[in-house]
């Protein structure tokens, strides 16, 4: 019985690690399938003048539930590898696969979130806009899809309400709720925040793992900065320059804004600094 209760823990993520983390978020329940297989994914840009190669031979697994970072710094080829998980740019070489299958061009089951001020139609309210999209449904099928999704995010009061009567985080629910609509595997996300003061970035962050504490949705962030991939992520796949290529994965599960001020934060936080500044890329270095 012991016996099967550990492989039981082992197949799901542990429960140790749930117990482990400080912030009662629980840990990530994981099957031994991933949902995103990115296997050897090189991406390249042909212009006329040049071959540009954004990244080389990158693989990572993202599971149901994940919060997974890809962080690196400028030019390194998050956006590139994104574009190729939304079905935008073709690899070269490698592939990507969803739910087992091969990724060949953009579809619904995974949704781009953009950033808040380019995303909501602000003569529309929240419930036309989480409808705005969606066209694969009958009329009252889709209204009810938008109910339910707008529930889901906390919003039915503000159904009827304006964006701009919204707070910052309320717009990124309504943002998160439009592409959930579409009943997506997984959200991506190209450095959402970037724009942001620090005190509304922070906010936006803590509102987002809040919303994923509610509903455990599964999403691809990208970002450049350390402390935020830390906070926001269960997972970081750090790449290394241009072109980017994976220096490690890191658990960063037990790690959030509650012991940003901890030694162990801290130390993580160096570790990853390391990496992205270490004159040599320790190819394929995989982390715990
Ligand atoms: P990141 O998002 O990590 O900042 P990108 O994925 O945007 O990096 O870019 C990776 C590399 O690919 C960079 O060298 C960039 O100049 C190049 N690149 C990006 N988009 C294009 C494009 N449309 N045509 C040619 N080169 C591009
Ligand atoms: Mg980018």
């Amino acid at each position: 019985m012991g016996r099967v209760a550990n492989l039981y823990a082992s197949a799901v993520g542990g429960k140790s690690r749930a117990q482990a983390d400080t912030s009662g978020r629980e840990a990530v329940e994981r099957g031994t399938k991933p949902l995103l297989e990115v296997d050897g994914v090189t991406l390249q840009y042909k212009t006329k003048e040049s071959l540009v190669t954004a990244t080389y031979r990158v693989s990572f697994n993202v599971y149901q539930g994940d919060r997974y970072i890809l962080l690196g710094p400028s030019g390194c080829g998050k956006s590139t590898l994104l574009k190729g998980v939304a079905g935008f740019l073709k690899p070269v070489e490698g592939d990507i696969r969803l739910n087992d299958r091969h990724i060949d061009g953009p579809g619904p089951d995974r949704m781009m979130v953009f950033q808040e001020f380019d995303q909501l139609l602000p003569w529309k309210t929240v419930r036309q806009n989480v409808l705005f999209p969606m066209k694969t449904c009958g009329k009252r099928e889709c209204e009810d899809k938008a109910d339910a999704v707008i529930e889901k995010v906390g919003l039915s009061k503000f159904a009827n309400s304006y964006p701009h009567m919204l707070s910052g985080g309320m717009k990124q629910r309504v943002a998160i709720a439009r592409a959930m609509a579409m009943e997506p595997d997984i959200l991506l996300m190209d450095e959402p925040y970037a724009a942001l003061d620090a005190l509304t970035r922070r906010r936006m962050q803590d509102e987002l793992l809040m919303l994923w504490d509610d509903i455990r949705f599964t999403v691809m962030f990208v970002t450049h900065s350390i402390q935020e991939a830390i906070i926001v992520g269960n997972r970081i796949l750090v790449l290394s320059p241009h072109p980017g290529q994976v220096r490690a994965e890191l658990n960063s599960d037990a790690h959030n804004r509650e012991n940003v001020k901890d030694s162990s934060f801290a130390d993580l936080e160096a570790r990853i600094n390391d990496m992205l500044f270490a004159e040599h890329a320790v190819v394929g270095a995989q982390g715990e």
